[in-house]
Formats: C-alpha cells, sequence, structure tokens
C-alpha cells in the first residue's frame, strides 16, 4: 500500500524539478481498518441488547404487561439484556484504560493470599455449579506485579473456566515462581476449544458457538482484554486445550518486571 505525493518545484521560468514522496501506508491502513472494524462491532453489540429492551419494552406497554406470566417473563429478559450492556460497557472501558494509562503499580503480593481472595468472590457461582477448586500454589510465593491488572486477568480466567465448564466440574489454579519467571495456570474440565478457534478467542468480540456462549452471556471481549494486560505486564499467555476434555490457561511473567520496562 502506498501513499504518493507529487511536488513540483520550479528551478527557472522555464524549468520545474519534480519530486515525487512515497510513503508506505499498509501498517496505517491496517490500524485504520481494525479500528472501523471495532467500530462497527461495538455498535453492533450494544445494538442487538437494545433493539432486545426497546422491543420487549414496546410489547409491554401496547398491552402484554396485563398477564402476569408474559410481564415476569419479559422482564427477565429486559433485565438480562440490559446486564449484557453493563458488562459490554464495562469490557469497553477496560479497553480504553489499557490506551490511555500504560503506567505500572508494581508492588510485591503474595499470590497464594491473592487468588485466595479473589476467590471467595466466585462462590456463588462455584456452589451454583458444584465446580470444585485446587488451588496449588506454595505458600509464601511473592510476586512483582501490577496488583489491578494481575486481578483482572485472574478474574477473567477463573469467570471463563467456570462458565465454560460442566455442572459438578473441577478448576486447577497452579503457580510456581521458577529461574527466571513465575507463572499461573488455570486448568478446567470444560468444553475446551477446537485447535483451529484457539488463537482466535484472544481477537476482539470473537465467540465460540454463539448459540452456547449466549447462553452463557459474554461480550467476546474478555481474553483480548487479558492478553492486553498480560503483555502490558512483559509477559505471554497461552492455551492448551482439547475439545470435551477441558482447557488450561497459562501465563508466564519475568521476576524482575520493573526492570524490563525501564
Ligand atoms: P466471552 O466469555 O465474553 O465470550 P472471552 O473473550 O472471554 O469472551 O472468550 C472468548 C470465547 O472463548 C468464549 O466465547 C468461549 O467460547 C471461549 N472460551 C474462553 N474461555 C474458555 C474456557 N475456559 N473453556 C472453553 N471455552 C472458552
Amino acid at each position: 500500500n502506498v501513499d504518493a505525493h507529487v511536488v513540483y518545484v520550479p528551478v527557472s521560468s522555464r524549468h520545474f524539478l519534480v519530486m515525487a514522496l512515497l510513503y508506505d501506508i499498509t501498517e496505517l491502513k491496517e490500524i485504520e481498518r481494525m479500528q472501523m472494524d471495532f467500530v462497527g462491532n461495538v455498535s453492533h453489540e450494544l445494538k442487538t441488547p437494545i433493539t432486545a429492551i426497546t422491543g420487549f419494552i414496546e410489547t409491554l406497554l401496547q398491552g402484554a404487561m396485563d398477564d402476569e406470566q408474559t410481564r415476569v417473563e419479559f422482564l427477565k429478559i429486559v433485565y438480562q439484556e440490559s446486564l449484557k450492556l453493563t458488562e459490554l460497557v464495562e469490557d469497553i472501558l477496560s479497553l480504553a484504560r489499557i490506551d490511555s494509562k500504560p503506567q505500572l503499580n508494581i508492588i510485591q503480593l503474595d499470590l497464594r493470599d491473592f487468588i485466595t481472595d479473589i476467590l471467595t468472590t466466585f462462590k456463588p457461582e462455584l456452589e451454583k455449579k458444584t465446580i470444585k477448586v485446587h488451588l496449588q500454589i506454595p505458600v509464601g510465593c511473592r510476586v512483582n506485579v501490577d496488583k489491578g491488572k494481575l486481578q483482572h486477568v485472574i478474574n477473567n480466567l477463573v469467570q471463563n473456566s467456570i462458565k465454560y465448564n460442566h455442572v459438578d466440574g473441577q478448576i486447577w489454579i497452579d503457580g510456581k515462581i521458577r529461574k527466571e519467571d513465575w507463572y499461573l495456570s488455570i486448568r478446567d474440565t470444560g468444553y475446551g476449544i477446537a485447535k483451529d478457534e484457539q488463537e482466535r478467542i484472544f481477537e476482539r468480540f470473537y465467540r465460540i458457538d454463539t448459540s452456547r456462549s449466549r447462553q452463557n452471556g459474554g461480550t467476546g471481549l474478555g481474553l483480548s482484554v487479558v492478553k492486553e494486560y498480560v503483555e502490558a505486564l512483559a509477559g505471554k499467555i497461552e492455551v492448551k486445550s482439547q475439545v470435551g476434555v477441558g482447557s488450561t490457561f497459562t501465563v508466564t511473567f519475568p521476576l524482575e518486571i520493573k526492570d524490563r520496562l525501564r
């Protein structure tokens, strides 16, 4: 992709110097395309719940409200769709925050205690699906990291390991400090992800099997935000998965993040 500018420089009354400036705009065009796609996707994702909300409210106001059963059923749908909107807006705000606040706030924290605290917030969801969590992180495992960003990453990965898991499923959370890095892995006994989808799930708005995903709720933004946060922490994220068996998401971070980013 090339953009050209032609400049005529007069060198005498009868002669011009013709200069052609060529720019490679492949990358710019790609960014422009991605931004357009993003705006298009966001609009679509916002419109779908809004259309449902207005449609159901309209029907209620036109008389469906008089029937108690219909009223409750429609209000439940309106409520679910509003929750979807909230979730979507929160995810979009997280993405905007990554772009606007690149600085990190590195502190030392105890990984085992930190995850234990996060897990308490998932207690109701875990009990609802009777999912058992095995925490396999050594006592006194202290790491240097941006607490807010790590919390966001763990929240999303744990949320998915519950959402895409079976009733009576299991989750293993492993973590360890190694010689040059530390890692955290979250393994579930859920639906699993096919090989050709494993790269794509990190794309913005990408969701597998819309009917099952719709049932579970979600925006398809979660893992793309996770990936951006992990990379902001100089880390990397990997997925290993087998359909019908389960998935393992592993994040790996350097030990001395401050030094790496300075
Ligand atoms: P969301 O959960 O909002 O759809 P994500 O970006 O978090 O968006 O995930 C993208 C897709 O990847 C999900 O729709 C789901 O199909 C798949 N996925 C994510 N985590 C898991 C998991 N632990 N097990 C199976 N599928 C998963």
